[in-house]
């Protein structure tokens, strides 16, 4: 098999932006890659059963549960151990989640670059005002099982299961409004500074903004997607 070009494209994003939501429908409609969402293989981590005893992870779990960045140790080593899988396997990856600061950019990136040589990155930036932010998240339910999530209207608020796998909607602890402003903030103070770091390094940067339904922004990345040459 032969590895899609971009090899590797990250969604990076204000809480609510959409990147998880923009990458699914990306690995969906591209044969040859891989989603891997940081933030829920960081949840499948800390709610671990089998690691309930370890105090590195609860710790972890006390942070992530504040709204606060998980530590960098922690995160790195399911970020780097989650990636190499997937390049191993030949596949083209679809990031969501991470990096998250600039110390994680400076990190992830050149590993990215390693992988699947220099050139091979795209970083697609979806940009969202903070009441859209805030409003979308405190909407939000996500699927028990297979993690989608879904934004309550008019239409769809008695729906109780996934509409994808059936599984159980719930509210995360990550989507309460006081953690949601803690989570924006981060967002401001750190996953910003990522941009100008990439660009730097020669990383691809599209922005683009997220106010549109998950169809509309789909499109728009598709095209801007393809006015690029990697
Ligand atoms: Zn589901």
């Amino acid at each position: 098999m032969t590895v899609p070009r971009p090899a590797v494209i990250i969604f990076i994003g204000p809480p609510g932006a959409g990147k998880g939501t923009q990458a699914t429908l990306f690995a969906e409609s591209r044969d040859g890659y891989r989603h891997f969402d940081t933030g829920r293989a960081i949840e499948r981590a800390i709610y671990d059963s089998k690691r309930k005893d370890d105090p590195e992870v609860q710790l972890e779990r006390e942070r992530f549960e504040k709204g606060l960045l998980t530590g960098s140790h922690f995160k790195m080593q399911i970020i780097t151990d989650g990636i190499q899988k997937i390049a191993h396997e030949g596949f083209g990856i679809i990031l969501s989640g991470s990096p998250r600061t600039k110390d994680e950019a400076e990190f992830i990136i050149p590993f990215l670059s390693d992988l699947y040589g220099d050139g091979s990155l795209v970083i697609v930036h979806i940009d969202v005002p903070p009441e859209i932010s805030i409003m979308r998240n405190s909407r939000r339910r996500v699927c028990k099982k297979c993690g989608q999530p879904l934004i309550s209207n008019a239409e769809n608020d008695a729906i109780g299961f996934c509409p994808a796998c059936g599984g159980e909607l719930v509210r995360r602890v990550l989507d309460k409004e006081d953690i949601i402003a803690k989570r924006l903030i981060e967002y401001m103070h750190h996953t910003k500074e990522i941009i100008p770091y990439a660009v730097a390094t020669g990383v691809n940067v599209l922005d683009v903004l997220g106010d549109g339904t998950p169809e509309e922004i789909h499109e728009i990345i598709k095209t801007k997607m393809a006015s690029i040459t990697v």
